[in-house]
């Protein structure tokens, strides 16, 4: 899919939150007119031919919040390049604040033919959206939404971690109320200190900790099984890298927290890990006299590198953890020919019950959702164990 970024800055947003710096921003940057809109959408027509599926983004963060003259603006120039008029753009889509929704806005971006509406819902827990300064409650989210898919919006909800106030079980409990609004995706972004917001004066003065990323890692593990449950889609976690925003880089934005280039993939390679080492800690457990030899794991084409980890850090945690010499993650689902056959290892030993509880594992499918993942995502991940044997304790 192609998508053609609009930014809509928001100079005089009236909101305080914590932790954005769009006043900052957009009070240096000019908003764009209708003739500088087309010309920049007009620039992706040629690209665009390569593509089934193209997309206008507004970007910015309150399209519905800014003055409804210059809403009437963008929207009739995005409208201008939808293929029923004549252009070669799919559809265009935007974010706003839940509570700069009602019907007339609702009206309007039908007329132009929006279809794909985001909410920065932030979190759903009215103490933190006050600490955060948001302005707005939790309920302004579910009538918005309820509002949109009434209306057949497409809608997404953006959601953050470790605001202000928040702590894992507020933001737990925001991903259950999220789930239970039914949007047709989700965002997780979990807090990080900009610079030029309140809340980098605040971590400064010691009033804000961030979270650690590995911490923000196994949260947002367990936010992604509540809307994997509930068969919603997680289409993304962490910030986008940027220009500036960049972990280390010179004049990056970003000054503390879990920020990390491909910390979706981190949440993935997190869930693999612990998907294989709880499989993998039942037959430690159980394994006696004998020592678990090699580790073979065949994982479907599109998970291997979240199996392995940045840096290989899954395969070292597994070698380290459990004490395989050797472990191997391949494609496919029908044995490795390198691995030697966990069946031969356990042949003479097939009455041995520590071994015949390992060798029932090394047949038993084990399944492993990706992340985010509709329930047709679901992957099956083959755990193929060798074992060896160490000799008979003496007396
Ligand atoms: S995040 Fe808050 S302060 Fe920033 S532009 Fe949106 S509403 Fe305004």
């Amino acid at each position: 899919m192609l998508v053609i970024p609009v930014f809509v800055p928001h100079a005089g947003c009236p909101n305080n939150c914590c932790f954005c710096n769009q006043k900052v921003i957009s009070g240096n940057l000019r908003e764009p007119d209708m003739g500088e809109v087309a010309a920049e959408i007009e620039k992706y027509r040629k690209a665009a031919e390569r593509y089934q599926h193209v997309q206008i983004a507004f970007f910015g963060g309150s399209f519905t919040a800014i003055p409804a003259e210059r809403q009437e603006m963008y929207l009739e120039t995005a409208s201008g390049f939808l293929r029923r008029n004549g252009g070669f753009v799919d559809e265009f889509r935007l974010s706003t604040r839940p509570d700069a929704i009602d019907g007339e806005v609702i009206k309007r971006l039908k007329k132009y033919g929006a279809s794909f509406v985001e909410l920065g819902a932030q979190s759903m827990d009215d103490r933190v959206l006050e600490k955060s300064g948001r302005g707005h409650r939790a309920e302004a989210t579910e009538e918005a939404s309820r509002l949109l898919k009434e209306a057949g919006f497409v809608l997404g909800l953006q959601t953050m971690t470790g605001l202000p106030g928040a702590d894992d079980e507020s933001d737990l409990a925001t991903a259950r109320r999220i789930a239970a609004i039914g949007p047709d995706f989700v965002r997780i972004y979990p807090t990080v200190v900009v610079r030029q917001t309140q809340l980098f004066r605040d971590y400064e003065e010691g009033r804000y900790v961030p979270a650690t990323t590995e911490e923000a890692v196994r949260l947002c593990s367990k936010l992604c099984e509540i809307y994997a449950a509930a068969g919603i889609r997680v289409v993304r976690m962490g910030l986008q890298a940027t220009g500036t925003i960049t972990r280390n880089g010179e004049g990056s934005e970003i000054a503390a927290g879990p920020y990390h280039e491909a910390f979706g993939q981190l949440v993935r390679s997190y869930d693999a890990l612990e998907t294989v080492s709880d499989r993998l800690r039942e037959i430690a457990e159980n394994k006696g006299n004998i020592r678990l030899g090699y580790l073979t794991l065949e994982v479907p084409p599109g998970h291997v590198s979240d199996m392995i980890g940045q840096r290989r850090t899954n395969i070292e945690a597994l070698q380290e953890g459990f004490g395989f010499s050797k472990v191997r993650i391949v494609t496919g689902g029908s044995g490795s020919a390198e691995a030697e056959s966990p069946k031969e290892a356990l042949n003479g030993a097939f009455e041995n019950r520590l071994a015949r509880a390992v060798k029932e594992n090394t047949c038993e499918r084990t399944l492993y959702r990706k992340p985010g993942g509709s329930p047709d995502e679901i992957k099956v991940l083959n755990v193929t164990i060798g074992v060896e044997f160490r000799d008979e304790p003496e007396d």
